[in-house]
């Protein structure tokens, strides 16, 4: 079975033109950490680890984006141990008991924007009350219980965040830029349990790592003669990383993640309602198949009326990442994801066997 520390191996197996793009691509450096346990420690090593053997010497792959410059550290240690997929009776509990709180009656207990309310099938939008930019809104679904989600309500809640987008255009033809992001409880970000995305727009320019992404894009096909969202799924693909998606739809489990468990998925228009199924599916997946129950998904895509700057080729990204266990008071970020690279533990291969298992 193929693993993250074998991929400087994997990316030499691949067909030359393949290969050629991985690696221009990527880079996997391997390295290994050694340690001198004492007598005392091995019981405990043992029953943590395996083996003491596994420990004295372990394997860590850094992985780095060269067009991007994100980066992210394998431990094979600690990716070797099992994805937890146990689901939290507790956590069921937590979020019942804050039934009845104001997104429960949005219409009373929200703001509306100065453009009013978007009306969804399965979600509403309000104001959000302390805003991070001009306009920032918030997609309140109908589901008090944020994982009780079908491809339906996820598919609504994209429609209802865009259709929003839309308003604030309107209102503004300068807030061009438009953001669409999930926090789904408290460990990715969610102060209020109940089921709610977030929309942002903002003027001038894009945000800065879209705005990145969009310049790094744009070098890459300048020297390359050809798109870097293509050959970004590609090289995932050609690795045994891509998901089952629709037509038009890529997705792929990232050899860079930011954080556990990450997915990309790369469509063409965030109107398309299999896309939106897409994502749906890789919820479920995260849900059911790998115990995810917080998560963040960021929807990246060109703004909603014409800019200046060029934003040909660059297609609708979305993140969706794993932010641990709810009942879990460490943070899963520190000084090294903030300020140098992403440390990682979850294996991007068994992330994207886990959704073969899925199909
Ligand atoms: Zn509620």
């Amino acid at each position: 079975m193929q693993k993250i520390s074998d991929l400087p191996a994997l990316i030499e197996a691949l067909p030359a033109e393949d290969r050629a793009i991985a690696e221009r691509i990527l880079d996997a450096t391997a390295t290994t950490g050694q340690l001198d346990p004492p007598e005392e420690m091995h019981a405990w090593i043992e029953s943590s680890f395996g083996s003491v053997e596994a420990v004295r010497e372990q394997r860590i792959l850094k992985v780095t984006n060269r067009v991007t410059l994100e980066g992210t550290l394998f431990n094979e240690l600690r990716a070797r141990r099992p994805l937890d997929t146990g689901t939290d009776l507790n956590l069921e509990r937590e979020i019942e008991a804050t039934r009845g709180d104001p997104f429960c009656h949005p219409e009373t207990g929200t703001p509306a924007d100065v453009f009013g309310r978007v009306q969804g099938e399965h979600s509403s939008t309000a104001s959000n009350v302390a805003k991070y930019d001009g306009f920032h809104g918030v997609i309140v679904f109908d589901d008090h219980n944020p994982l009780r989600f079908t491809p339906e309500k996820v598919s609504d809640y994209v429609s209802v965040g865009l259709e929003w987008g839309r308003k604030a255009l309107e209102a503004d033809p300068e807030a061009r830029y438009f953001f669409l992001m999930w926090n789904c409880l408290w460990r990715a970000g969610g102060s209020i349990i109940h089921g709610h995305a977030q929309a942002t727009a903002t003027r001038g320019s894009h945000y800065p790592k879209v705005e990145r992404l969009r310049r790094a894009a744009l070098s890459y096909a300048a020297e390359h003669g050809s798109n870097y969202f293509d050959d970004l799924c590609r090289v995932h693909e050609a690795l045994g990383l891509g998901l089952p998606a629709p037509d038009g739809v890529r997705a792929f489990a990232s050899l860079t993640p930011v954080k556990e468990k990450e997915l990309i998925l790369i469509g063409p228009s965030l109107e398309d309602e299999s896309f939106h199924h897409a994502v749906a599916a890789a919820l479920e997946g995260y849900v059911h198949e790998l115990g995810v129950t917080t998560f963040n998904a960021a929807f990246c895509l060109p703004p909603l009326a014409p800019t200046e700057e060029d934003w040909s080729g660059f297609p609708v990204v979305v993140h969706l990442v794993d932010r641990g266990d709810p009942s879990n008071r460490t943070s899963d970020m520190g000084a090294m994801e903030l300020y140098r690279a992403s440390v990682v533990a979850s294996d991007p291969f068994a992330v994207a066997r886990a959704f073969e298992r899925s199909i």
